[in-house]
């Protein structure tokens, strides 16, 4: 049966007919129960979304089990990202992130006169916690670090990654981004906010643009001792008032939609398979994913490639890293990755 998620997305086919497969987002969102609450909070619309930030912040306060002056929320996760970089940056100290990994914070880090350490992936395109944790020096402001990974999607096992943080975090601020958490299975997703209860230097963010399909209506949050909260909010654009109304209603009625989330964590997996299996078969390598995005060697060179699947009607990214060029498809629903690998067929 086609579920009301799915449904609504198939009316909403982009006009111009180009599959978005270019950017991490959610085929099946937003949710009905988000929808819904939208349409409620047009009442709001004339009104600054003061009462309802403050108020979102202790719901998320008592969620996350920490005070309010523990939470910032931001126009997207993205906002966020920027003012954490523009703090390092003008403290003119160093980021040390893996690389190929989300770029946005220590771009504005660099731009505002830090310097950037990348440190490669492994061979299976995973975080390689030895090599970035003796790329630390006595000058870095900042570890960035994202788990699961974009663009490789790979994962580290929650108990190594939480020593890592952990142990880092008695060096300098560890900034783990959570942007895909909710895509592994709740059994083992874990969230590195238990450290910050214990006190350590560790800023979390998370966003509702992946899996609750919220991404064209922005809605992000950060985690961190209050300290850190106030420093991050002096760069804040707007002074805190760029939140509507209509995503803070429809993050509150869709961030516990664990039937919504389920279905998306599913059919996500079945729609990674197709490629997958296309990939495996033609002998092209790519990283264990375990979310909604497959990272493998551009088959041919990535202007080709780039130039070809739009044609097809399929827009993806390329992506720089060791000496080649790599191709990131985000997964659609099964019906566009079964189209998508037909395309690539032809191309190939
Ligand atoms: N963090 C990671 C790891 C991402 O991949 C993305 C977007 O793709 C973001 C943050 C930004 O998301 P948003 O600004 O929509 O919250």
């Amino acid at each position: 049966p086609v579920s009301e998620a799915e449904r609504l997305h198939t009316s909403s086919i982009l006009k111009d007919g180009i599959v978005r497969l270019g950017s991490n987002e959610n085929p099946y969102g937003p949710s009905p129960k988000a929808r819904e609450a939208i349409v409620a909070s047009l009442n709001e619309g004339n009104r600054y979304a003061f009462e309802a930030t403050t108020s979102f912040k202790k719901f998320l306060a008592q969620k996350e089990g920490v005070t309010p002056d523990h939470i910032m929320i931001g126009n997207g996760s993205s906002e966020l990202l920027c003012v954490a970089g523009i703090g390092v940056g003008l403290e003119g100290k160093r980021v040390v992130s893996p690389f190929p990994t989300f770029r946005l914070l220590m771009d504005f880090a660099e731009r505002m006169g830090a310097t950037w350490d990348r440190v490669d992936v492994n061979g299976k395109l995973e975080l390689d916690l030895e090599k970035i944790a003796s790329a630390v020096r006595s000058d870095t402001r900042m570890i960035f670090l994202v788990n699961p990974n974009n663009p490789t999607g790979t994962l580290i096992d929650f108990n190594a990654y939480q020593n890592f943080c952990e142990e880092m975090a008695k060096k300098t601020t560890v900034y783990s981004d959570e942007a895909y958490l909710e895509f592994v299975e709740p059994s083992q997703q874990r969230s590195m906010v238990e450290l910050i209860k214990k006190g350590s230097d560790v800023i979390v963010s998370r966003t509702f643009s992946k899996i609750y399909g919220l991404a064209g209506l922005r809605l992000g949050y950060v985690i961190a001792q209050p300290d850190r909260i106030k420093q991050m909010s002096k760069y804040q654009m707007g002074g805190g008032i760029n939140i509507n109304q209509a995503v803070l209603a429809a993050a509150k009625a869709c961030v516990d939609d664990t039937t919504f989330m389920k279905m998306t964590r599913e059919k996500n997996a079945t729609a990674r398979k197709v490629l997958e299996d296309y990939l495996t078969k033609r002998n092209i390598s790519f990283g264990k994913s375990h979310i909604n995005l497959l990272f493998f060697p551009a088959p041919v060179d990535g202007k080709t490639i780039l130039a070809q699947t739009e044609e097809a009607g399929y827009q993806i990214r390329v992506w720089d890293y060791a000496g080649k060029e790599w191709c990131r498809v985000s997964i659609g629903t099964q019906e566009e990755m079964q189209g998508f690998v037909t395309a690539l067929d032809k191309i190939l």
